[in-house]
């Protein structure tokens, strides 16, 4: 029987992911405080030797001079009333990109060998709703600069969790992401189930499901771990550590999965986040030792659960 497994998955994409709504809330991000987040989960990491999934939006990985060449391609979509690349547009034509250079941390993540993933080109969700040209847009100049970059990326996780054009994105060369939370279960479309959900100290493991319908493998939606923001902070992180370790515990026990998720810069606006964090990952390290449970990022799930 095989054993159960813990992923980690980081939505890794600095102001490109709130591009829409950036304001009082996301003032807090900028480059100095990403770099202090970003090395801080670094560190943790490799200190109890666990491999994570960075997902990044692609342009998030470059420098300044090269995300503004894009400006007037995506100016071109504009025309074609697409809202998400108007915000995108406007930061760009306003060269102030200060909390949108993740260069450093993608470069830190590939050098310490963690899977790079992808997490849309400019952060434009890429669900059923979105136009299959924009849906190639964002794939094929993601492609370009993988080529450049001599990085094989094949693991997705959508942007919003929005997922869709699945046959498109396979033909793209992805072949595995990590489902969207309400096509893991529809409760989850309800925000107030969401938080309450949260104290559900009993919470189980995720069962990996094959399916021949699909053109690319999916992995469970993994739980997001707890940001401390909002109604969010009634939970005690007390709660969030015996929540996941149960998930922990059922995922040995099921042979099924423990797959985490949150963005690095959830830990900037909610630095108590850290604490759970930390005792989480200590608690995984130990079960590792043990051999109750296996560390594996996105790509290799792939390939344990194919065989
Ligand atoms: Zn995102």
């Amino acid at each position: 029987m095989s054993k159960g497994v813990f992923t980690l998955s980081l939505d890794c994409e600095g102001l490109w992911g709130v591009a829409d709504h950036i304001g009082a809330s996301t003032k807090s991000i900028n480059q100095s405080s990403l770099s202090e987040v970003y090395s801080y989960i670094n560190n943790v990491l490799s200190h109890h030797s666990i491999k994570a999934t960075y997902a990044f939006t692609t342009l998030f990985t470059q420098d300044e001079a090269n995300i503004l060449k894009y400006k007037d391609s995506i100016q071109s979509y504009i025309n074609e009333q697409d809202e998400w690349y108007k915000h995108i547009f406007n930061t760009l034509h306003n060269e102030n990109l200060d909390g949108w250079l993740g260069r450093e941390f993608y470069l830190q993540a590939k050098k310490n060998s963690h899977e790079i993933a992808w997490h849309g080109f400019t952060h434009h969700p890429l669900g059923k709703t979105t136009k299959e040209s924009i849906v190639k847009f964002e794939a094929s100049e993601s492609l370009k600069i993988f080529e450049q970059e001599s990085l094989d990326v094949t693991s997705i996780v959508f942007p919003r969790n929005d997922v869709g054009h699945l046959k498109l994105l396979g033909n793209s060369g992805f072949d595995v992401y990590r489902k969207g939370v309400i096509e893991q279960s529809r409760l989850h479309s309800n925000k107030y189930y969401r938080v309450l959900d949260e104290f559900n100290v009993l919470k189980p493991s995720q069962k990996f499901k094959s399916s021949k319908k699909t053109p690319m493998i999916s992995l469970p939606a993994g739980y997001f771990l707890n940001w401390p923001s909002g109604p969010r902070r009634l939970i005690p992180n007390e709660v969030t550590y015996r929540r996941w370790d149960h998930i922990l515990r059922s995922a040995s026990r099921r042979s099924a999965q423990a797959h985490m998720w949150f963005h690095p810069h959830n830990m900037i606006t909610a630095p108590k986040m850290r604490d759970t964090f930390e005792s989480i990952i200590k608690n995984i390290s130990t079960r590792m030792d043990n051999g109750e449970i296996l560390n594996l990022t996105m790509d290799e799930c792939k390939r344990y659960y194919n065989e």
